[in-house]
């Protein structure tokens, strides 16, 4: 599970700290400079790390003390809510555009999880949101990937618009859409091509896609076991597309954390699902002060 370490290491100091009836600005000196290591170690971005101890330290230095909390659990929650805050503070919702359908594009490198996670979301939207979405296979350049998708459109029973691998993927989304007005479908999913590294011919082929499409969403699906890369691909995929959220996928696995906790600070980007796990229904909305809580125990 990620945060393992983290939370851990931050359980400790804040056991420290709970049972504190005074609070001097020592002491939150002192839990501040283990707080930051812990999260440097768990691989948060520096910058992120610096502002976040320095915010935290200056709302709980000096601050009137609750009459229902103890000093040192009053500092707690000052550090509870910024990594809430941190995290994007309110959950995060995925677009609905007002007419039908709503239009959302993934993307990501190849790896990341996005054919995954287009199941995963057509899944969720039909589920909890009582959606019907297509699904779109426009990664043409892995064949595996239009038959990975068709075999997960079976297993749902869920449509998905392909047209093989040699037709220009901006012509697939755009029939795609047509299509899904005719079938009233009321999302369609475009699961678009990947690469293994952020490349300009790959960003072209998004743009063009975005442009032809004017997407309601364009969701970026980031592996979080990629730590600093993960921040780093968010950047450049913000850059060249403007996304509107993120999908962070693998955190049920031994992931420092780090990147959850520096990818929405980095690029303002709200993270919208965490993928928990392989399986179809393995996905989750984003909360960050469920995750918050969960790091501080
Ligand atoms: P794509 O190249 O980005 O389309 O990646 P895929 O969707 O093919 O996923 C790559 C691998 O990651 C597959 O083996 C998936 O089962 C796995 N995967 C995707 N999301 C998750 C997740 O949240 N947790 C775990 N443990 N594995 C995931």
């Amino acid at each position: 599970m990620a945060f393992e370490g983290l939370a851990e290491r931050l359980q400790h100091t804040i056991d420290k700290m709970k049972s504190r009836g005074k609070v001097t600005e020592k002491d939150v000196k002192e839990m501040m400079r283990e707080v930051r290591l812990a999260l440097l170690e768990a691989d948060v971005n520096f910058k992120v790390v610096k502002k976040f101890v320095n915010d935290v330290k200056e709302r709980a230095v000096g601050q009137e003390v609750m009459k229902s909390l103890t000093p040192g659990q009053q500092v707690i929650k000052v550090v509870n809510d910024e990594l809430t805050k941190l995290m994007g503070g309110e959950q995060s919702k995925i677009a609905h555009a007002q007419k039908p359908p709503t239009v959302v594009m993934m993307v990501g490198l190849q790896g990341a999880g996005k054919t995954t996670t287009t199941a995963k979301l057509a899944n969720h939207l039909r589920k909890h949101h009582n959606r019907q979405p297509m699904m779109v296979a426009c990664d043409i350049y892995r064949p595996a990937a239009i038959d990975q998708l068709e075999t997960l459109g079976k297993e749902l029973n869920m449509p998905v618009f392909s047209m093989g691998d040699k037709e220009k993927a901006v012509n697939i989304a755009t029939k795609a859409i047509e299509q899904a007005k005719e079938d009233h479908r009321d999302y369609v999913l475009i699961d678009t091509a990947g690469r293994l590294h952020v490349d300009e011919a790959l960003m072209n082929e998004l743009v063009e896609i975005k442009e032809a499409v004017n997407p309601d969403e364009i969701l970026l699906v980031v592996d979080a076991m990629t730590g600093q890369d993960a921040v780093n691909v968010a950047e450049s995929f913000h850059e060249s597309l403007g996304i509107t959220g993120v999908v962070l996928t693998k955190l049920d696995g031994d992931t420092r954390g780090g990147a959850a906790l520096s990818v929405k600070a980095v690029t303002g980007t709200p993270i919208k699902f965490a993928g928990m796990g392989e399986k179809i229904d393995q996905l989750e909305p984003f909360h960050p002060d469920r995750m918050a809580s969960r790091i501080l125990g």
